[in-house]
């Protein structure tokens, strides 16, 4: 029948600098949480939603 199967890798892009990219090779689910290799923020990643939301900043002083 020749029906391709699509593997598109799925690819969410950091919402902070607009850089860095995740790319999704083992059909994620859920959230996870990673750090941006570009601007090092960190980052809840919802391959659900396919949208990334900035994660608990990192806490400086006061
Ligand atoms: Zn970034």
């Amino acid at each position: 029948m020749g029906v391709k199967v699509s593997t598109k890798y799925r690819e969410i892009r950091c919402p902070i600098c607009n850089k860095g990219k995740f790319i999704d090779v083992g059909n994620s689910r859920g959230k996870n949480s990673v750090a941006c290799n570009k601007c090092g923020r960190f980052l809840i990643l919802d391959w659900d939603k396919m949208i990334a939301t900035a994660g608990a900043t990192i806490k400086q002083g006061c």
